[in-house]
């Protein structure tokens, strides 16, 4: 049912190009970005105290986005040109390994994050449960442009079980030295679902 889903959510992603272009214009002037934001959190009911409660800190929009390709479903990705620099490092280290290490999802835009939320409403599901999946606009880490969300071949997407992947375990090794991080580990305290696919770039993070 979830890979249904998400099949669902990519062709719509695919359709989306006009929905990217118009946040490039957004993330070219931070006011227009945060009242913006303020609109998605209204229109999707997310509760006022929603950064004091989740801890989660409002992401600046990145300056600037580089491609870094394509992703598993042949959907072109953008990542910073720091991020980009170390994901394509980090990808390259992991092929020399034998691993596989595939892109399923980099730099999104506050609408399209919006709109993840905005299915999982239309599905039943209540505010706080989707938040728990799925951070708010202005709170996502892949609103920043730094963060990925990874799969290999034949491997679950964006499901718990990734975890069981010699993939999972090889980032667990040495994503730390390309200056990724897992972040949202079981328990953590932003009340966001354990996500061993989701990782961020943030080499000041670094242990
Ligand atoms: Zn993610």
């Amino acid at each position: 049912m979830r890979l249904a889903v998400f099949a669902l959510l990519l062709s719509v992603l695919v359709l989306s190009r006009p929905l990217d272009a118009r946040v490039d214009i957004d993330i070219a002037d931070i006011d227009i970005e945060d009242v913006e934001i303020r609109r998605l959190h209204d229109e999707l009911g997310i509760p006022s105290d929603y950064a004091e409660q989740s801890g989660l800190p409002a992401q600046d929009p990145p300056l600037s986005l580089v491609s870094v390709g394509e992703d598993m479903y042949g959907r072109e990705q953008r990542l910073t040109p720091q991020a980009a620099d170390a994901w394509r490092r980090m990808q390259s280290a992991a092929t020399r390994d034998g691993v596989s290490l595939l892109l399923v999802s980099a730099f999104r835009p506050p609408a399209y994050q919006a709109s993840l939320l905005r299915r999982k409403l239309d599905r039943g599901e209540s505010i706080a449960e989707a938040l728990q999946a799925v951070a708010a606009p202005g709170h996502s880490e892949h609103q920043s442009g730094r963060a990925i969300d990874v799969s290999c071949a034949g491997c679950a997407v964006l499901e718990v079980e990734f975890e069981r992947t010699e993939t999972f375990q090889w980032l667990m090794q040495n994503a730390q030295i390309f200056g990724f991080s897992l972040s949202y580990p079981r328990g953590n305290p932003h009340g966001i679902m354990y996500e061993p696919w989701h990782w961020c770039y943030a080499p000041e993070d670094a242990p």
